[in-house]
């Protein structure tokens, strides 16, 4: 398969915070990709500021060591590299203070795209986004791209929206979201509505149920203070498989068009049911392996925020009425997997006497590790002993289906920052999508605030507490195992 690399136009993009974690393990690294690739013109300026006293040639070696460190090593080509750095530039700026302004000014040119990267904390994007107006430097096409956590709960992502709604029009305004950036989760899209084959059966009359789990083995060492304020519920569930959810959920929109597209996806939020307190179980890892458990890492012993919550969530829409979606999401776990696994009923009547012998169809969409799709079908049991069943595996994995541009997949930022400069807002959050989200959340997270309940311990390395278990066991069903 040939690679269709198509450039983009020439730009100008500021990243604020270029010096941050974020921007040096993620932006600049993706940016040099795309580069290194041939799809950002060579006459387009990438501009860093931060508070930090830096030339362009302290910018300059951040950004070499983040490719070095960031970077595959077969695309390190010296030549390519230094082409790329000639492209970077610096700006000090405190996105509170005075200074600065002027001299980035000068450096935006007219007549490219120009965009603006927030990757700062979310208290400081009403502050860039008033300055940029008022010094004259963002104009009606200019965009900006903002991060996660939007918001922590309705009325202060509410709040954030009315800040960039002063000075920016909808659509100027990029939410990212990471986890629409992978190719596989787009790929949910491509696989539903241009096969005639899954959306016939797309719905509670086949789909017995869904489960969708994002499993990570890592802690929240070294970031406790900022976790313990948000949570798996706000961290994952809120943003992240909502997103999945809606994907799976949603009508296929009249076109792959942005409005369109997020418009079905936010009919599919307003139509959630509000989840009822036993259909949530939450956990806090424990101390085990040599290492400490949240409590430590959190640095709050009296802790009660969640490192794994489990939810059974109910869709009051035609379509989905009677098909629960199971959401798992946990740090500490057995494995890092993510997946979507979508449980077909059985036939209406079997014609064969193996009955033990008989799985439902599965049809797994992996987002990690091992981008890819599976399709559990059963078939005959291979050789003599009768018509005894077995289920079989349709196994895609993306990379080997794909050859060698299946292995060289763009990472979900490279290819988002190039959907900023393309114009195209697909796979970014809407304000009101955000806004319904937190609309769903902030009921759940205070009902369980106000009964004091308090996250059940679960082993490190595990599969998550026991309750959760029972979640799917009192419905007749079992969650898939965790594994990579
Ligand atoms: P970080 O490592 O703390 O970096 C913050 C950046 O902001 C630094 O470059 C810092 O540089 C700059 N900064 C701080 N105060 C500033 C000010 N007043 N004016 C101008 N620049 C200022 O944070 P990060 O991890 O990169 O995260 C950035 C944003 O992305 C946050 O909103 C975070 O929630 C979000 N995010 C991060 C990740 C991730 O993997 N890191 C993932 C998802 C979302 P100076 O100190 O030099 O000013």
């Amino acid at each position: 398969m040939v690679s269709r690399v198509i450039p983009v136009e020439p730009f100008d993009l500021v990243v604020f915070g270029g010096t941050g974690d974020l921007a040096q393990r993620k932006i600049i690294p993706g940016l040099y990709r795309r580069f290194w690739a041939g799809q950002i013109p060579a006459d387009s300026n990438i501009i860093g500021a931060a508070r930090s006293e830096l030339d362009d040639a302290g910018f300059q070696d951040l950004a070499r060591a983040a490719i070095a460190e960031f970077v595959a090593k077969d695309k390190h080509d010296k030549k390519v590299i230094e082409a790329f750095l000639a492209r970077l530039s610096y700006v000090a700026i405190d996105a509170k203070g005075k200074g600065g302004w002027d001299a980035l000014k000068a450096k935006m040119r007219d007549g490219v795209v120009k965009a603006f990267y927030f990757s700062v904390a979310p208290s400081l994007f009403g502050d860039l986004a008033e300055r940029l107006h008022a010094h004259k430097i963002a104009d009606a096409n200019s965009r900006i791209v903002v991060e996660k956590p939007f918001g922590r709960d309705l009325e202060s992502a509410r709040a954030l929206n009315a800040v960039l709604a002063k000075h920016f029009d909808e659509a100027q305004i990029y939410r990212i979201d990471h986890y629409l950036g992978k190719e596989t989760v787009q790929n949910l899209m491509a696989v539903r509505f241009a096969n005639i084959l899954f959306e016939p059966l797309w719905k509670s009359e086949y789909i017995d149920h869904v489960q969708i789990t994002v499993a990570e083995t890592v802690s929240v060492d070294g970031r406790g203070a900022y976790y313990d304020k948000s949570g798996a519920m706000r961290d994952m569930v809120q943003n992240h498989m909502m997103q999945l959810l809606c994907l799976i959920a949603m009508e296929p929109p009249y076109h792959f068009d942005p409005d369109a597209v997020r418009d079905e996806k936010l009919k599919v939020i307003r139509a959630l049911d509000p989840v009822k307190p036993e259909d949530i179980v939450r956990g806090q890892y424990l101390a085990g392996n040599e290492q400490g458990g949240y409590v430590e890492h959190s640095e709050d012993p009296t802790s009660k925020t969640e490192s794994y919550i489990a939810l059974k969530v109910n869709i009051s829409n035609w379509r989905w009425k009677g098909t629960p979606f199971y959401l798992r999401t946990g740090k500490r776990l057995r494995a890092r997997a993510s997946e979507i696994a979508i449980t077909f009923r059985e036939p209406p009547h079997s014609i064969f006497d193996d009955a033990e012998g008989w799985r439902e169809n599965v049809l797994v969409i992996r987002l990690q590790p091992n981008e890819g799709m599976n399709l559990m079908v059963m078939i005959k049991e291979p050789g003599p002993g009768g018509m005894r069943l077995t289920q079989v595996p349709l196994d895609m994995s993306f990379a080997e289906a794909l050859g060698e541009e299946g292995a060289d997949i763009p990472d979900a930022y490279e290819r988002l920052i190039m959907d900023v400069i393309r114009g195209n807002q697909t796979l970014f959050m809407r304000g009101d999508e955000v806004e319904a989200a937190w609309a769903w959340t902030d009921p759940i997270i205070q009902g369980w605030e106000k009964r004091g309940d308090k996250p059940k311990g679960y082993d490190a390395g595990s599969s998550g507490p026991e309750d959760a278990l029972m979640l799917m066991h009192r419905d007749g069903r079992r969650w898939r195992e965790i594994r990579e």
